[in-house]
């Protein structure tokens, strides 16, 4: 998808959302998924009257570049970044902003320490191992080079400024509330509400085509879903995927929750996925191919929302 038309459309959703601001209120830049290397999340840029902020700053030079551009060509400097999780397709760009920007903060939930002594460092030996393998093509040991490096700069993704809590965050006359769900999609998800502008900066509690689970809960992430649905917004942005309007994110949420039941169910692992398929399948269509889609679900469910360890793990219990 060329990720210029995608923003032209998301900027033209985000104007006309908010009727009394004359521009759009933020920059939406577009993760991109490609087939032959790890994706990027999706990032915000949002302006406050001498400065600017940004929510997720992406995995590759080229998606962080982006974000850098932005604030070059308002002239303005980056002094916050928020992190909605420390997943590294939406923190590694973090150093990148802090390198051009030194005095960023960097607000998130903790959780990414618990993740740097487990889930992050798990596979250092075979990414290691992945730099020497000459089967393994440029752009895959690129990716590496990227983890690893992130990795072993903790300072870049642990908090300055812990969020463990409702946190209100003012830009100007507006002001943002970052709010914490947790044991959700990972163990600390932050989440943003932009009153101002009436839209809600999910992260990956939203994503297309199907809720990745390799670190999430079930209970939480239902959890952190109604309260969003309850808020007074217009247009949500996921952590990968377009912007998509409130009652877009209602029925998000509906196929979640009848999902993530038959998951904690008995039913075959098939009915579950057909779940989805079904109910979510706005969603599973903004993918090119639907058989990624089922393949994920069954994964899922089998080997994370089905597995004692992962429950364990991911939900404390
Ligand atoms: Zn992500």
């Amino acid at each position: 998808m060329a990720s210029t038309a995608a923003m032209a459309l998301s900027l033209a959703m985000a104007a006309t959302s908010t009727a009394f601001a004359a521009t759009a209120p933020y920059t939406f830049i577009e993760g991109q998924v490609p087939a032959d290397r790890q994706p990027d999340g999706n990032s915000i840029v949002l302006e406050g009257p001498q400065e600017m902020l940004v929510i997720d700053t992406g995995r590759h030079p080229e998606h962080t570049d982006k974000i850098i551009a932005v604030a070059k060509a308002r002239n303005k400097p980056i002094t916050a970044i928020i992190n909605t999780h420390w997943h590294l397709d939406h923190a590694t760009g973090n150093a990148r902003i802090r390198a051009a920007y030194p005095g960023a903060k960097l607000y998130t939930s903790t959780a990414v320490e618990g993740a740097l002594k487990g889930f992050l460092i798990r596979n250092v030996d075979q990414a290691r191992a992945r730099l020497d393998d000459p089967a393994v093509p440029e752009v895959g040991k690129t990716d590496t080079r990227l983890y690893l490096n992130a990795i072993n700069d903790p300072v870049n993704l642990i908090p300055d400024q812990p969020v463990n809590g409702t946190v209100a965050l003012k830009l100007g006359e507006r002001e943002l509330t970052l709010h914490l769900a947790k044991r959700a999609a990972t163990e600390g998800d932050v989440w943003v509400h932009d009153p101002a502008s009436k839209t809600v900066f999910a992260g990956d509690l939203v994503v297309a085509p199907l809720p990745f689970f390799d670190t999430g809960c079930a209970d939480g992430w239902r959890k952190a879903l109604a309260e969003i649905d309850q808020l007074d917004f217009q247009t949500l942005i996921p952590g990968h995927g377009l912007p998509m309007e409130h009652a877009v994110f209602s029925s998000y949420r509906q196929a979640f929750d009848a999902f993530t039941a038959c998951a904690e169910g008995n039913a075959p692992t098939a009915s579950c996925v057909a779940v989805w398929m079904q109910k979510g399948a706005p969603f599973v269509a903004m993918h090119p191919d639907p058989k990624y889609t089922q393949a994920a679900l069954a994964y899922y469910v089998d080997q994370v929302i089905r597995a004692p360890a992962k429950r364990a793990e991911f939900c404390g219990k």
